[in-house]
C-alpha cells in the first residue's frame, strides 16, 4: 500500500464527509471496548500486575532480541523450516516472489497479517502472476472493495452490513441479501474452493516462540488454520519483534491479547505451528518458509522509541481513541491506524511522510491506560512532535503560534489579563458559551463543531476564591 500519511488533512476531510463511517466504526469498536472492560473486571488475578509482567517480558526480550531471534531461527530450521530475513519491504517482496516462483505457485490463500500489508505482499505476488485470495472474512470484504484494512483486528470495521451486501451482489454476482449468516455462507462457499486448490497458504504470526521455533496464530475464524495446514506450502511473514523466548511465555501474553482485543478470555482458535509435516501427520505443509522482516525495527530498537516494539497488535488503543472513532483507519494513510499507528508509521516511514500523525491525538491518555503491554503512547507522541519540529516539519506559523502560546501560559499576569478580556467578549458576543466560527486556519476548530467560548469566570479565579493558592503556585 502506497503511504498517504502526508495527505492526512485531506484524508480526514474525506472521512468526515462519510456519514456512514462513524456509525459503522462505533458499532464494532464500542462492543469490543465494552467486552474488554468486562473481561478486565472478571480477570482471574490482578490485571495490572499481568500488564506489568507482559511489559517487562517484552522489554527484556527486546533487549536481547538478536539472541532470541538466533534461537528462533535455529529451532525453526531444525524442524524443517526455511528462514529468510528481509532488511526492508522491497527485499521482503523479492524474497516472497522468489519463493512463490520456486514453489510453482499460481494461487495463494492468505490469512490476516499486518506485516504482509506493510510490505505490500499482495501487489508484489499479483504482479508476478500469483492470485492471492484473502481468507479472513473482513479482509475478503476489503479485497473485493479494493481497499486497505482500517483496523488491526477488524479490517472491514468501516463498512456497514448494507455496504457489504451491495459489494457481494456487485462483485460476486450473488443475490442481494443483508442477512449476515447468508453473507457469511457466500464467503465461506467461495473461499472453500480456493482453500482446496491453493498451492500456498500465507499467514502472519502473533508470536514467534524462540524455544521451539514455533509460530502462534490467534484467530476467531478457522481460515488461519485452513490456510496454514491445507496448502502444500506455508509462508509466514512476521516482523522481528514478534519473538518471545519461551513456550511458557505464550499463555500470559495470550491472556492479555485476546481480552484486550475482543474481551474474550481466549479466541476461538489458537494455533501453534512447529516445523513441517512429519511422517504420520494427517495434515500440514510439506514446505514451510518463514520470512522475518526488519524494515527499520533494528534502528527503532536502538533509540528512544524502543517501547513501541512491545506492541502486540490488540487494537485496544484504536477502540478507545476519540480521534480514531471519528476519522476511522483509512485517514491515517497507511497500514497502521489509531494511536499505535500515529507512533509506528512515522517510525517506519519517516517524519517527512508522516509528521502529521503524532498530532492526531488529544493526548487524553486513554490509549496508554488500555494498552496491555503498557506502551506510553502519549509520551511517544510528544517525543515525535518534538522531533517533527526539530527536523523542520512544522510551518513557521505553527512554530510561532506555539511559541506565543507557551509565552502566555508561562506568564500568569498576561494569562489572567487575557482571561478577563475573553470573559468580557463571552458575555457580549457568545451568550450561549459557544464560538460558532473562527477565521483562517483556526476554522478547523469550528467547521464541524462549536468552539467553547472563554469562561465568564475563569477556572483560576474560581479556584482561588474557593481554595486560595493555585496548586502550581504553591
Ligand atoms: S499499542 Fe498497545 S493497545 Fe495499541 S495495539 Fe499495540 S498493544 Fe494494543
Amino acid at each position: 500500500m502506497e503511504p498517504r500519511c502526508h495527505d492526512f488533512s485531506r484524508n480526514v476531510e474525506r472521512a468526515l464527509a462519510n456519514r456512514n463511517l462513524q456509525a459503522a466504526i462505533s458499532r464494532t469498536t464500542g462492543r469490543f471496548l465494552e467486552h474488554r472492560n468486562a473481561a478486565v473486571r472478571s480477570f482471574p488475578g490482578d490485571f495490572e500486575a499481568a500488564r506489568e509482567a507482559a511489559s517487562r517480558l517484552k522489554l527484556a526480550t527486546l533487549r536481547d532480541l538478536d539472541i532470541h531471534l538466533a534461537r528462533f531461527i535455529d529451532e525453526a530450521e531444525r524442524r524443517g523450516a526455511a528462514v529468510h530475513i528481509a532488511r526492508d519491504s522491497a527485499e521482503a517482496r523479492d524474497i516472497s516472489v522468489r519463493i512463490a516462483r520456486e514453489e510453482g505457485i499460481g494461487l495463494a490463500v492468505k490469512s490476516k497479517s499486518m506485516a504482509t500489508e506493510e510490505i505490500g505482499l499482495n501487489e508484489a505476488l499479483e504482479a508476478a502472476g500469483v492470485e492471492v485470495v484473502e481468507s479472513d472474512l473482513g479482509e475478503y470484504i476489503i479485497q473485493l472493495a479494493g481497499e486497505p484494512p482500517s483496523h488491526l483486528i477488524a479490517p472491514a470495521v468501516h463498512k456497514t452490513r448494507e455496504e457489504v451486501a451491495r459489494l457481494f451482489a456487485d462483485k460476486l454476482g450473488e443475490p442481494y441479501t443483508e442477512e449476515i449468516p447468508e453473507l457469511v455462507a457466500i464467503a465461506r462457499r467461495r473461499l472453500r474452493e480456493k482453500f482446496l486448490s491453493a498451492g500456498m497458504g500465507i499467514s502472519g504470526a502473533n508470536f514467534l516462540i524462540a524455544e521451539t521455533g514455533s509460530i502462534a496464530i490467534v484467530s476467531n475464524e478457522a481460515n488461519a488454520r485452513m490456510a496454514t495446514t491445507l496448502p502444500r506450502v506455508h509462508m509466514v511473514v512476521a516482523s522481528i519483534e514478534k519473538v518471545i523466548p519461551l513456550m511458557s511465555d505464550l499463555p500470559p501474553m495470550l491472556r492479555l491479547l485476546t481480552r484486550s482485543a475482543t474481551g474474550q478470555p481466549i479466541s476461538s482458535y489458537v494455533s501453534v505451528l512447529t516445523g513441517v509435516r512429519r511422517p504420520g501427520d494427517v495434515e500440514g505443509p510439506s514446505k514451510l518458509h518463514i520470512l522475518l522482516v526488519d524494515n527499520g525495527r533494528s534502528a527503532i530498537l536502538k533509540g528512544k522509541y524502543r517501547e513501541m516494539l512491545k506492541c502486540i497488535r490488540c487494537g485496544a488503543c484504536l477502540n478507545i481513541c476519540p480521534v480514531y472513532q471519528t476519522i476511522g483507519g483509512h485517514a491515517y494513510g497507511w497500514v497502521y491506524p489509531g494511536p499505535m499507528g500515529s507512533v509506528l508509521s512515522p517510525l517506519l516511514l519517516g517524519l517527512r511522510e508522516a509528521s502529521a500523525l503524532p498530532d492526531a491525538s488529544s493526548l487524553c491518555g486513554a490509549c496508554a491506560d488500555v494498552c496491555p503491554v503498557k506502551i506510553p503512547l502519549p509520551d511517544l507522541l510528544l517525543e515525535l512532535r518534538a522531533d517533527a519540529r526539530a527536523q523542520g516539519h512544522r510551518t513557521p506559523a505553527e512554530v510561532l503560534g506555539m511559541k506565543g502560546f507557551a509565552a502566555i501560559m508561562g506568564r500568569a499576569g498576561i494569562l489572567e489579563a487575557l482571561e478577563r478580556i475573553g470573559g468580557v467578549f463571552s458575555q457580549l458576543l457568545f451568550k450561549d458559551g459557544k464560538i460558532p466560527w473562527l477565521p483562517f486556519r483556526l476554522s478547523g476548530w469550528t467547521d464541524r463543531r462549536d468552539f467553547p467560548a472563554p469562561a465568564v469566570r475563569p477556572f483560576r479565579k474560581v479556584w482561588k476564591s474557593k481554595r486560595g493558592v493555585l496548586p502550581w503556585n504553591r
